[in-house]
C-alpha cells in the first residue's frame, strides 16, 4: 500500500480513482483546479435559460458497465435512466420519414430480419455487409474498412460512429468504432439501452460522488492548480501548485488525470493525443409535446440528436468543428427550425416562436479518434515509479467517453495501490 496518493484532477477519471483507491484503503488528496468538480461531466447555472443545465447532453448506453458501478458505488444509479428496451425514434427531415429502430434484447440480431424493426430502406444484407467492421485491422480508418456510403450508412451507421467518436466516421479509428460495436450493437439489445442523467450530470455522477468522499475524509482541493511536477531519482519528488509546494514522502505517488494538453505541459517528452474535436449544444426552455421520446436521432439535417428533459429540449452535433465560429443566432435559428419539425411544435403556417435558447461550443470536447492520435494514446504508467496517468485520453481502447474515463481512473488507481 503506497502513502498519500495525490489525484490531480476531478473530472470523472480524478474521481473514478479517487473512490477506487479508498475503496482498496489508500489514503487520497484530491486537487483541482476549477472551482467545481466534473471537469467535461458538469453541470452548472445557465445565466440565458435561468436554469441548470449540463455542458453537454451526455449520453450512456447499458452497455456502459464501469460507469454504472461508478454509480452504484456512490449510491447514485437511480438516476441514469432510459426506456426498458433500445428502442431508438427517428426522423429523416429530407423526406419526413419516422421510424423507430427496434433492437432486440438477445444477442442474436432478429431485429435486422424484420422490416418493421430495422431502417426503412435497407435489407438485412446491409447490415451483413457492415459486420467487418468488428475486426477490423490495425491502425485502419473506418472509411478502409467499411463503405461509408448507402442508406444503411446514412441513416444509422454513420450516425452512430459519429455520436461514439465524436469525428467523421470515414477517417475515424477503426478499432475504436469495432469496441464500441462489439460491446453494444453486436451484444444485443440489453447492452444498447440509451440511459440519460435526468436529473443532470451533476447532481448524478458528481455531486453523489463528492459527497461520497466527503463521508470518508476526501475533500477536494479546489482552485488548485498543479503548476509544475518536480522530478528526482526517477520519481515525483514534489508538486508545485504556485502558492505553495508539496514534497513528497517516499511512499507518496501522484495520478495525474487531467487533459493531454495540461498532462503534456506538466511531463515534458509525453506523448498525447493532441487533435481535437468540438460539440456543439443547444438548449430551448420548453417542455417538450406529451410523448415526446427522450432521445430522437435526426437524420438529414444539422441537428443530429434531440433530448427531451421535463423543461427543456437540447440538441447535440458532434463532430462540430464547421459549426463553432458560424455566428450564435444564426445556428440557433436553424437548429429550432428543426427541433420544432421534429418534435412538431407549430406548424408550417405557424411556426412556434422560440424560446429561451442557449448555445454551447465546446472546442476540444474530445480528442480527436484518428488512427494517428490513437498511436499517441499512452497507457497508466510513465517513466516515473510513483506516476501515472488517467483520462479519456489515455489507452482505453474506448473513444472519448465516460466509460473511458472511469476505466481509466480504475486502472490508475489499482497500479497506485500495489
Ligand atoms: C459537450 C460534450 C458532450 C459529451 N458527450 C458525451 C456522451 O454523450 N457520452 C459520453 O460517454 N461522453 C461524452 N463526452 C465525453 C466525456 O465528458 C469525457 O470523456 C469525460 O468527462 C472526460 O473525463 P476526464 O476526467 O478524463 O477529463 P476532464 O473531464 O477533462 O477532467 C480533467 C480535470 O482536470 C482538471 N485540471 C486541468 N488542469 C489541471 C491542473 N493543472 N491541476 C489540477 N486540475 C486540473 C480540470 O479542471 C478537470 O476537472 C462529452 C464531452 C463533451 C465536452
Amino acid at each position: 500500500m503506497p502513502g498519500t496518493v495525490h489525484v490531480i484532477g476531478a473530472g470523472l477519471a480524478g474521481l473514478s480513482a479517487a473512490i477506487r483507491l479508498i475503496l482498496a484503503g489508500a489514503k487520497v488528496v484530491v486537487h483541482e483546479a476549477a472551482g467545481q468538480a466534473g471537469g467535461r461531466c458538469r453541470s452548472y447555472h445557465d445565466p440565458a435559460l435561468d436554469m441548470e443545465i449540463d455542458n453537454g447532453n451526455h449520453l450512456l448506453l447499458s452497455a456502459n458497465q464501469a460507469a454504472l458501478d461508478f454509480l452504484r458505488i456512490v449510491g447514485a444509479a437511480d438516476k441514469l435512466v432510459g426506456p426498458p428496451h433500445a428502442d431508438f425514434p427517428f426522423v429523416d427531415l429530407k423526406t419526413g420519414e419516422r421510424w423507430t429502430l427496434r433492437i432486440g434484447d438477445g444477442r442474436i440480431p432478429w431485429w435486422i430480419f424484420d422490416g418493421k424493426r430495422r431502417v426503412p430502406g435497407t435489407t438485412a444484407r446491409d447490415y451483413l455487409a457492415f459486420g467487418r467492421l468488428l475486426w477490423p485491422p490495425r491502425d485502419a480508418a473506418v472509411g478502409e474498412v467499411i463503405a461509408c456510403k448507402g442508406t444503411l450508412y446514412d441513416r444509422l451507421v454513420g450516425p452512430l460512429l459519429l455520436a461514439a467518436l465524436n469525428t467523421a466516421p470515414p477517417e475515424g479509428t477503426a478499432a475504436l468504432a469495432a469496441a464500441v460495436l462489439r460491446l453494444t450493437v453486436a451484444a444485443g439489445g440489453r447492452a444498447c439501452r440509451p440511459l440519460i442523467a435526468r436529473d443532470g450530470l451533476g447532481p448524478t455522477f458528481i455531486a453523489p460522488a463528492l459527497a461520497w468522499l466527503a463521508s470518508r475524509g476526501v475533500n477536494v482541493g479546489f482552485g488548485r492548480r498543479l503548476r509544475a511536477l518536480e522530478m528526482a531519482a526517477g520519481k515525483i519528488a514534489a508538486l508545485d501548485f504556485g502558492d505553495e509546494t508539496l514534497r513528497l514522502g517516499t511512499d507518496d505517488c501522484v495520478i495525474l488525470a487531467v487533459p493531454p494538453v495540461v498532462a503534456t505541459a506538466l511531463l515534458p517528452g509525453l506523448d498525447a493525443p493532441d487533435e481535437y474535436r468540438a460539440i456543439v449544444n443547444a438548449h430551448f426552455r420548453i417542455a417538450p409535446p406529451p410523448g415526446t421520446p427522450p432521445i430522437i436521432g435526426v437524420i438529414g439535417g444539422t441537428v443530429e440528436w434531440i433530448f427531451a428533459f421535463a423543461d427543456r429540449l437540447s440538441v447535440t452535433i458532434s463532430g462540430a468543428d464547421r459549426l463553432v465560429d458560424t455566428p450564435r443566432e444564426a445556428l440557433t435559428n436553424t437548429i429550432w427550425d428543426e427541433v420544432a419539425a421534429v418534435v412538431r411544435l407549430g406548424d408550417a403556417n405557424a411556426p412556434a416562436p422560440m424560446p429561451r435558447w442557449q448555445i454551447v461550443r465546446e472546442r476540444r470536447a474530445t480528442f480527436a479518434a484518428l488512427p494517428a492520435q490513437e498511436r499517441k494514446r499512452p497507457g497508466a504508467a510513465t517513466a516515473y515509479a510513483n506516476l501515472w496517468l488517467a483520462g479519456d485520453w489515455t489507452a482505453t481502447g474506448l473513444p472519448a467517453t465516460i466509460e473511458g474515463a472511469i476505466q481509466s481512473g480504475e486502472r490508475a488507481a489499482a497500479l497506485a495501490a500495489k
